[in-house]
């Protein structure tokens, strides 16, 4: 396994901005062209087959009202203001130019309802304009329904809610007691037109309560669509740093299934590199699940059939319009399709007719983000996760891993006084262009880097 080195991360840059929108296509191939480099191009990788990317994080802001244990931001980010709006517009373009229409904006931060709530509705409603999808990465807790139903408005697809005990919410002393927490925020969203996920981030203390999290969570599967579990990784400003021997991928995954209790099958279809995450594709009904991807060969097979299909989640019938079409110029393909539709309503039979029709989707994943100090090389280059910054996309976890030089850089901006350069420190414009230097360290960073030391020391005089 090839890792980057210190020179190797210091020297790494985004993938630049583009002139003009690059075709769908050629955003594929590009893909596909990573893929192959990093030797994860596979028949059921769907990165570079069906979308060139599965996410684009766009931070709005850095500021947040938790100070979770394993925190991805900077020490330095409640030092630096709110990126302008025109300069979050125009890296709305960016990911539109990169990745084209449909493509999943996570709107994040920090946490995203922190900023200007027009200006956030603005965000939302432009990434909406141009037919890609905005959802919300947030905490929650500002996450007010007014909120909602005005992003929703504006076009807003889905919701991300991070809840878990890494946040250090007071007054919760395990991931059963936050299930209130979660059980608030579902009924805060419940009616939305909007999908909604609940992220967990798993390290030593709720480890073995996975499973009944996935149970809690999957028995509200009337309004929450996908439960997504990361891995805890050592990077930012987070004081918990080495992770468990016991999380891996493969435990975090047999936890999750043992939450399903029914079997789903997690590598089907891959999503980028096979290290970074997996996921299964279930259907829920009466309380029990079941997997969509039951049958392997059939599924990557049609995947591969329908490939040239425009799937437009934003508008869902019009996708099942054009499958039924397309299935009815291929026959070969429609028989198999039909097989497949009636040997899953078979098996679901008795559950169907107990829930009187009533099927709820429900995807699960497991995100294993990797350390700031050990980068893969393989997996940086087919990463399917991406950050929007002022240079072009760059993988999430390269992101992370040298935040500062991305953030703390001036901006150049068009003004009526000719270009001027925005200074992320003052938040100001200066003509001179200012040089950025990080400032001293806020007394909280301060007292959470003590902590940290010695957290260190007592580690290393242990050993
Ligand atoms: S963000 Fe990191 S863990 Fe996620 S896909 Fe990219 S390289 Fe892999």
């Amino acid at each position: 396994m090839e890792y980057f080195n210190k020179e190797d991360i210091a020297a790494f840059e985004a993938y630049g901005n583009l002139e003009k929108p690059r075709p769908v296509s050629e955003a594929l191939e590009f893909t596909e062209g990573r893929m192959r480099k990093a030797g994860v191009w596979k028949r059921n990788q769907l990165l570079g087959l069906r979308f060139p990317v599965a996410c684009v994080a766009l931070e709005i802001t850095q500021r947040c009202n938790l100070d979770c244990s394993l925190c991805y931001l900077s020490e330095y980010s409640e030092d630096m203001k709110d990126i302008p709006l025109e300069v979050v517009l125009r890296r709305v373009d960016q990911i539109y130019k990169h990745y084209g229409p449909h493509t999943d904006v996570q709107v994040t931060g920090g946490d995203p309802t922190l900023r200007n709530r027009d200006e956030l509705e603005q965000i939302v409603a432009y990434v909406a304009k141009l037919n890609m999808r905005p959802t919300l990465m947030t905490n929650g807790i500002k996450a007010t329904r007014p909120l909602l139903e005005r992003l929703a408005k504006a076009g807003l697809v889905g919701i991300a809610i991070h809840v878990d005990m890494t946040q250090e919410r007071p007054g919760y002393a395990s991931e059963k007691e936050l299930n209130e927490v979660r059980k608030e925020y579902i009924e805060r969203v419940r009616g939305l037109p909007i999908s909604v996920l609940f992220n967990t981030t798993v390290f030593r203390e709720n480890f073995h309560e996975i499973s009944d999290t996935v149970s809690f969570l999957r028995s509200h599967a009337d309004v929450v669509g996908f439960i997504s579990f990361q891995l805890q990784a050592d990077t930012g400003r987070g004081t918990i740093r080495e992770r468990d021997v016991i999380i891996n991928l493969d435990t975090v995954t047999a936890e999750i299934k043992k939450g399903l209790e029914r079997p789903v099958d997690f590598n089907v279809l891959q999503v980028g590199h096979h290290d970074c995450h997996n996921y299964g594709m279930t259907l829920s009904i009466n309380g029990n699940i079941y997997d969509l991807y039951q049958n392997a060969d059939l599924t990557v097979e049609l995947t591969h059939a329908l490939k040239e299909i425009e799937m437009d989640r934003n508008d869902p019938v019009r996708t099942v319009g054009r499958i039924v079409a397309w299935c009815l110029k291929h026959p070969r393909y429609t028989v198999k399709g039909m097989r497949w539709v009636l040997e899953h309503l078979w098996r679901m039979k008795s559950d169907l007719i107990k829930a009187r029709g009533k099927v709820h989707k429900l995807t699960v994943f497991a995100h294993n983000f990797m350390d700031a100090k050990s980068l893969e090389c393989d997996r940086i280059e087919s990463c399917s996760f991406m950050v929007m910054t002022e240079n072009g996309p760059v993988s999430m976890c390269m992101h992370n891993a040298k935040r500062d030089d991305f953030l703390f850089q001036p901006i150049k901006m068009n003004t009526a006084d000719g270009e001027q350069v925005w200074d992320p420190l003052t938040g100001k414009m200066n003509s001179d262009g200012p040089l950025v230097q990080l400032p001293e360290l806020s007394k909280t960073a301060k007292m959470r880097r003590k902590r940290q030391e010695k957290l260190d020391s007592s580690v290393a005089s242990n050993a």
